[in-house]
């Protein structure tokens, strides 16, 4: 029976080659999104047309009702999910005194409620049949603290200390839950840094260079694998040196 992976956020960017490196990997992937309607479909479209196993769902994931709703059906559909990947996320740059608590509640709401509602809806099945595996995009932000990132840099340390705390609770139901921090990666989400500003993240870090998204996806991959059936509760930096 193909493994099941469930990937938040994967209509773009990172989340995106999650998708795709799972998929090519033999998953039968279901990804979530939010408001990119056009790509999504193109994306399961064009994995689908090459004979991969990938269908798309809407779901905001900071919404309660909607990720019951969603995993309600999806788990009638497929059964069981053996891997949770909690990818979909956003960030808010400027200064904490500019910030409205609607938009500190956004990011919260997006980046670390969303990891909670998700893993609380596949943890049942995975518990009562002993395995699977979650893992969770936090950020080099969440290690070391951004400036303008405040309420990000919050968000992502939760995410980190939320991995540790659930790896030590359901590991012994045979369960695994790790987290992946990526350095500066080529993506939308950065398309806000103007070239400066990537030149001098560049600068920062060794390798000197951003990251791909398929170097996340290429990591995600092997905490998914049982060739990492020791590893529980980390954090892998996927950083090019930034963070040492
Ligand atoms: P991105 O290109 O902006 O893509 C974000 C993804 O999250 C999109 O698929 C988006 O879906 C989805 N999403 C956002 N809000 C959602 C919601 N309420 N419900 C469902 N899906 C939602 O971002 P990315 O750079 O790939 O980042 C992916 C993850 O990596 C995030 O958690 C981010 O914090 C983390 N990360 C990124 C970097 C980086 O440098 N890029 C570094 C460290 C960590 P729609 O398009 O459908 O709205």
């Amino acid at each position: 029976m193909r493994r099941v992976a469930l990937v938040s956020g994967g209509s773009r960017g990172i989340g995106a080659s999650c998708v795709r490196v799972l998929a090519e990997s033999g998953y039968s992937v279901v990804f979530l999104y939010h408001l990119s309607d056009s790509r999504a479909a193109d994306l399961a479209r064009d994995l689908t047309s090459s004979g991969l196993d990938v269908s798309a769902r809407k779901c905001d994931v900071q919404d309660p009702s909607d990720v019951g709703r969603v995993l309600s059906e999806l788990l009638d559909t497929y059964r069981h999910i053996d891997v949770l990947v909690n990818n979909a996320g956003i960030a808010w740059t400027g200064l904490l005194t500019d910030m409205s608590v609607a938009e500190w509640d956004a990011v919260m709401n997006t980046d670390l409620r969303s990891v909670f509602l998700l893993s609380k809806a596949v943890l049942p099945g995975m518990i009562s049949r002993r395995s699977g595996c979650i893992i969770n995009i936090s950020s080099m932000w969440g290690q070391t603290g951004a400036s303008c990132e405040v309420a990000y840099s919050a968000a992502k340390a939760g995410v980190i200390g939320f991995t540790k705390a659930l790896a030590a609770e359901v590991g012994p139901s045979g369960i695994r839950v790790n987290c992946v921090a990526p350095g500066v990666i080529d993506t939308e989400m950065n398309s806000r840094l103007s070239a400066e500003d990537i030149r001098a993240l560049e600068d920062e870090t060794p390798l000197g260079r951003v990251g791909t998204p398929d170097e996340i996806a290429k990591t995600v991959l092997f905490l998914a694998d049982p060739a990492s059936s020791f590893i529980t509760g980390q954090v892998i930096g996927v950083n090019g040196g930034f963070v040492l």
